[in-house]
């Protein structure tokens, strides 16, 4: 694909909110650390290149159907997260995608990623990865959602779950700010109370364990619930200035490895199935 300047690809370094982040600076931080945790290179070096289609990616106009965006991402888009799979992913992962793009029915398995309906893990990441970068030129795209249940616990724009949490940093003086929500299918942010559940509303502190891995991770954690047996990942800005969330995230493995043998469920696995 060729290199475009759509979604902030060419931006060097800009950051507005802490948390939100242009592909650049997200593969700026993948970079960075691909070289401080050598267990998430395979990880990070195929996200890098799912970046890489999101940098190809057209100004999309507004106003896109939700089944357009699902032909779009199916057709248009699908093909390189395909490319980019069997070039950089794990052998495994490129062979079963191989196999399931050779079959079809590629628009269907978007337009249920869109409309919130189960997916096997290896549809979901396709529809995923597809309909993301579309989703994100869009600005989370807020005609196409209909009526949802809505509260704080899911996303304003699109009613999806949220993949991680972080703190945010704000004012001069670089205090801790609002925890922040990470949509995982849009990728909006919206602020969300601390000490709740975000899957199931517990505000019982006992009942919410955190835990962390001070020497690796120092600026992330896992925030459980024991009343509903989920968990997120939450990222703390204030702990490390450069972190990007939805890079962090994905590196973060071997805490999502701790939070499952403790038998938590991710409330939503990133876009690498972790
Ligand atoms: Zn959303
Ligand atoms: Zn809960």
């Amino acid at each position: 694909m060729t290199p475009a300047t759509a979604n902030g690809c060419s931006v060097p370094s800009e950051r507005g909110e802490l948390g939100d982040s242009t592909p650049q600076l997200r593969r700026q931080r993948s970079e960075a650390l691909r070289a401080r945790y050598p267990f998430a290179v395979e990880m990070l070096t195929l996200y890098e290149a799912l970046l890489d289609v999101e940098c190809g990616m057209p100004d999309f106009m507004s106003g896109l159907s939700a089944s357009a965006i699902a032909v779009h991402a199916a057709e248009q888009v699908m093909p390189h997260i395909v490319e980019a799979t069997l070039a950089h992913g794990p052998q495994p992962l490129a062979a079963a995608v191989s196999e399931r793009f050779a079959q079809g029915g590629l628009i269907d398995i978007a337009a249920r990623w869109l409309a919130d309906e189960e997916l096997s893990p290896l549809d979901r990441y396709l529809a995923r990865a597809a309909t993301q970068p579309v989703l994100e030129a869009l600005g989370g795209a807020p005609s196409i959602w209909p009526e949802r249940p809505q509260d704080e616990r899911h996303c304003p724009v699109c009613a999806g779950l949220p993949q991680l949490a972080y703190f945010d940093v704000t004012g001069e003086a670089l205090v801790t700010g609002p925890r922040r929500l990470l949509c995982a299918r849009c990728s909006n942010t919206w602020t969300a109370p601390r000490l709740t559940c975000v899957s199931c509303g517990e505000q019982t502190s006992p009942r919410l364990p955190v835990f962390g891995e001070k020497e690796n991770f120092p600026h992330v954690r896992v925030d459980g619930c024991e009343t509903c047996k989920r968990y997120l990942l939450t990222i703390d800005l204030l702990k490390d200035i450069r972190a990007v969330p939805v890079v962090d995230e994905l590196a973060a493995l071997p805490l999502d490895l701790y939070a499952q043998e403790r038998g938590l469920t991710k409330i939503m696995p990133n876009v690498l199935g972790n």
